[in-house]
């Protein structure tokens, strides 16, 4: 029987939350109007050293049937390995569909997974919709400011790796917890290539922002500021608030104007703020997979089509620095 394969994120021995958000996702796909009546079964995999405790965890969380691969000498992620060992357990179980996250971890192996499956690839899934023809996965192109359709065409497995942000948990409770099965994967450097990664050592980001977990405000600088010197706008438009913290987009950060605990995103800091003001920021899926749990957003960006007006709460056309230019002016005259 074809069934729904989640590849579990694991990062440092702990279960990432987007797993639950895979999760239901496959629910989604599960009951779409087309697939319903063949009952697809749905298994995550748990790749680890010891996957046991993540994967007791999984299943009675989920409800769902689980599979711990056991990679003996596992010391940490790289794709050759996940990619080797995915492959080896996915080959004898005729799925349809491949969960994965779309993550620093899941983009680095899903498309070298799809390849040697011979599966259809589709990465940066930011929506599953059913029309007359079946299942339809959408995903942002130019900049975000499009989402494409897509639809694999032939009856190969599709690997999907899904945005951070889009697919909403499941709050509910399981009564009964999912089966958990464990198979062991013998991994030896030389079955993998021709050992093209090593793993050495896990280096440490730097620490996360306290300031930007803690914010009650956070005023966000983008790339609409043109110059490091217009940064002192910005600054300003943060004291304007109390318990407000100061954040930005990746652009900004790697070009060295601001230090990376400013990072706001998938790969900086995720922040749930009473108010998020972006500055000048175009709304890419990164940038939106780290404020997802903001209360109220407010964009100012001189583009009426900006991706980022697509989630916000306010929406102000102009240019950034005018604005703020004003809005100083005018709450400075209030005082
Ligand atoms: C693996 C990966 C991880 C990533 N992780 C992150 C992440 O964690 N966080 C993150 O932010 N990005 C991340 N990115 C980068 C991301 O894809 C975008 O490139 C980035 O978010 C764009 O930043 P931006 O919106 O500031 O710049 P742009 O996309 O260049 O947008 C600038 C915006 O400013 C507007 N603008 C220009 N001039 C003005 C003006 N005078 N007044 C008002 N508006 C103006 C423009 O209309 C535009 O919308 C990641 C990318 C990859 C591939």
């Amino acid at each position: 029987m074809k069934q729904i394969l989640i590849i579990a994120e694991i990062f440092a021995g702990q279960i990432r939350p987007i797993t639950w958000e895979l999760v239901a996702a496959a629910r989604k796909i599960k009951n779409s109007p087309d697939l319903k009546q063949l009952s697809l079964a749905i298994h995550i995999i748990v790749p680890a050293a010891v996957p046991e405790p993540l994967a007791e965890k999984i299943a009675k969380q989920t409800g769902m049937d689980v599979i711990g691969l056991q990679i003996p000498g596992f010391k940490a992620y790289t794709n050759e390995i996940y990619i080797y060992c995915l492959e080896q357990l996915i080959r004898e179980m005729n799925p349809s569909h491949i969960l994965v996250a779309h993550t620093s971890q899941g983009q680095d192996f899903a498309p070298g997974l799809a390849l040697d499956l011979n599966a259809a690839s589709i990465s940066g899934v930011n929506g599953i919709r059913f029309d007359e023809d079946g299942l339809i996965y959408s995903r942002p192109v130019f900049n975000n400011t499009k989402n494409l359709m897509v639809r694999p065409i032939s009856n190969q497995p599709v690997v999907l790796t899904l945005m951070p942000g889009i697919f909403k948990p499941d709050d509910r409770k399981e009564k009964k917890s999912g089966q958990v099965v464990i198979r062991k994967i013998s991994f030896f450097p030389s079955t993998c290539g021709n050992e093209r990664i090593q793993y050495r050592r896990t280096v440490k980001r730097p620490g996360e922002n306290q300031a930007l977990k803690k914010a009650k405000v956070i005023v966000a600088a983008g790339r609409g500021i043109k110059k490091k010197e217009e940064l002192k706008y910005v600054f300003n438009f943060v004291q304007c608030f109390s318990a407000a913290a100061l954040g930005a987009s990746r652009p900004l950060v790697d070009m060295g104007w601001l230090g990376y605990r400013h990072q706001v995103g998938m790969t900086g800091a995720t922040v749930a703020p009473k108010l998020y003001i972006a500055c000048g920021i175009s709304g890419s899926s990164q940038h939106l997979a780290g404020i997802k749990d903001a209360e109220f957003v407010v964009a100012i960006n001189k583009n009426p089509e900006a991706a980022i007006f697509r989630h916000s709460d306010i929406c102000i056309t102009a240019d950034v620095i005018e604005f703020i230019e004003t809005f100083l002016a005018r709450t400075k005259v209030r005082k």
